[in-house]
């Protein structure tokens, strides 16, 4: 028996473009033990890497950039093959690593500094804060930015001076495999072990074993996911942070300029083919300007090109809407059309499957007449799907932006910025854009992250390191007196002392009677 166990094949995942449907890989399915084993040389790595000085982690990590760019081409292809995106988003995946490496090596130190507090009472007492790594933060992972949210996560956390076990997407573990190996020989290259950063695979159950070994979980994903981490991670008390979905609006109002509205509403909900957290999901616009709008939007999205891009063509015009990478997703996309039609929706393009293309291509969908009774404009769909609902004023558009559980990223269209800047911040979001989309988590610098069931925690700025790090407060003694004042023995003159203190520091009336002297006295 033992030894027909020994003989059977090891799990394996096998990875298929969702362009060509072919195959291009396949990666095996690690145990529990193996992700226990993992997190073990990942904790041994911690120990060495952490007791480096921060602008000595920085250095290291700045030379890895360059060991990422010497690979662009290879790590743009993959990206391509594996996730079925255009070769311009996936250049973008690399831009946004090299730009969080560039940004945190520099801000780190700024972020991360000491934080000294002078304290309201106990001025005898010099007090500080400082961030300490947590561990080994372990990181599950989404298929729709396979380099950005791997190895752009881990970036902060291991300048922070943890290491990191990811556990990508099994829809797409090759990209974050093929990084890391590059990572790890510029780690090996500067003398740093490279068990610093690793990655695991598998399905929800290696999710699961990461989530029982490592210090802290930063899980990126759907919210039933998100909702099964936090509680797998609630049984050992260790923090996670939660970057889930949204159904994000886009409020066009009456005075907005049409021409950047419509090209941003079509960009906002196709690229990456809409499998995007933060992307259009559903658009209110004004009745006066509704038909224009609209008809530009439709208009737009017939011009787009659906397709692969060809490798060996070095000009012209590239494809816009790449492949749907998870088919369970596709199966979303038509159940959300369905119901729309069965609901009177009206599609004015797209509305199927690409039959032209052999892979899973989604036509880019323009619906109207639409409504909040449509699981389209409730439910993410999470895919190339525009719907556009008529509103007749601004108050409407806001309170329906509003009616949803989540709360990730919003738009507001007005050629008045301060108007736009009102209503912007009357959204229920987590960032809102006035006149842009998708824009904000290209600003580094801001935290990003959502409410309601859109997550947990922010990633980028200062929260984005400091979620990885515990905060450590050092309380250090000034005067070194033998004897503090709340020390033993206990005596009847130490409460005297007490009780005056408290009407001095604490009594409204004095207070009210301190200032009316002052007040005379000025
Ligand atoms: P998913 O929740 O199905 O899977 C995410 C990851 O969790 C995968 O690696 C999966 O293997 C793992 N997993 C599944 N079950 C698990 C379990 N029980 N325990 C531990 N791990 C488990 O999500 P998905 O379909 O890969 O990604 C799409 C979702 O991600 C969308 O809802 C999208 O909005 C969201 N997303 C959010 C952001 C953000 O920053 N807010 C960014 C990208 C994607």
């Amino acid at each position: 028996m033992a030894q027909r166990m020994m003989q059977e094949p090891r799990p394996v995942i096998e990875v298929h473009s969702p362009a060509t449907l072919a195959k291009i890989g396949e990666v095996p399915v690690n145990s529990p033990l193996e992700v226990r084993a993992a997190v073990q040389s990942a904790r041994t790595a911690f120990r060495r890497w952490s007791a480096l000085a921060l602008a000595q982690r920085a250095e290291v990590l700045l030379a890895a950039r360059d060991h990422l760019l010497a690979q662009q081409e290879e790590l743009v292809t993959l990206i391509c093959q594996e996730n079925g995106k255009p070769r311009l988003e996936a250049l973008v995946e690399l831009v946004y690593v090299c730009d969080v490496i560039t940004f945190y090596a520099k801000q780190a130190r700024r972020f991360l500094a000491p934080q000294r507090i002078t304290p309201h009472l106990l001025r005898n007492k010099k007090v500080t804060t400082i961030y300490n790594p947590r561990g080994v933060i372990g990181m599950i992972t989404p298929w729709n930015f396979p380099l950005i949210l791997t190895i752009g996560e881990a970036i902060p956390a291991l300048l922070a001076g943890n290491a990191v076990v990811i556990k990508p997407s099994e829809w797409t573990p090759l990209i974050a495999t093929r990084a890391t190996e590059i990572l790890q020989g510029a780690f090996r290259a500067a003398g740093v072990p490279p068990e610093i950063l690793q990655v695991v695979h598998g399905y929800g159950d290696t999710g699961g074993a990461l989530v029982d070994e490592a210090d802290m979980i930063a899980f990126t994903g759907s919210v039933r996911t998100g909702k099964a981490v936090a509680v797998r991670a609630a049984q050992r008390l260790i923090p996670v942070s939660l970057e889930l979905g949204g159904k994000d609006p886009m409020i066009v109002l009456r005075d907005a300029d049409i021409e950047r509205a419509a090209n941003a509403a079509v960009w906002g909900a196709f690229t990456n083919s809409g499998q995007v957290c933060i992307s259009v999901e559903r658009v209110y616009v004004e009745a006066p300007i509704a038909d224009e709008f609209t008809r530009r939007v439709v208009e737009k999205t017939k011009a787009l090109r659906q397709g692969i891009d060809v490798n060996e063509s070095p000009t012209g015009r590239r494809v816009d809407v790449g492949a749907m990478t998870f088919p369970k997703q596709v199966e979303t996309v038509e159940a959300h059309i369905n119901d729309a039609r069965e609901h009177g929706a009206q599609i004015l393009t797209g509305g199927q499957r690409n039959p032209a293309l052999p892979g899973r291509f989604f036509e880019p969908t323009v619906l109207a007449n639409v409504d909040h009774s449509m699981k389209i404009m409730t439910e993410e769909t999470f895919g190339p799907v525009l719907p556009i609902m008529r509103v007749k004023d601004a108050d409407e558009a806001l309170r329906l932006a509003n009616d949803t559980i989540y709360g990730l990223n919003a738009s507001v269209w007005t050629t008045d910025k301060a108007k736009g800047e009102r209503i912007a911040a009357q959204v229920e979001a987590g960032m809102t854009c006035v006149n842009d989309v998708l824009v904000g988590f290209g600003v580094t610098d801001a935290p990003s992250g959502g409410l309601k069931e859109s997550g947990i925690g922010k990633r980028h700025g200062a929260p984005g390191i400091r979620r990885f790090c515990h905060e450590q407060v050092i309380v250090t003694d000034r005067f070194g007196m033998k004897r503090e004042l709340l020390w033993y023995p206990y005596e009847a003159k130490t409460e005297r002392l007490l009780q005056r203190a408290l009407g001095a520091l604490f009594s409204s009336k004095l207070s009210a009677k301190v200032k009316a002297l002052l007040g005379k006295a000025s």
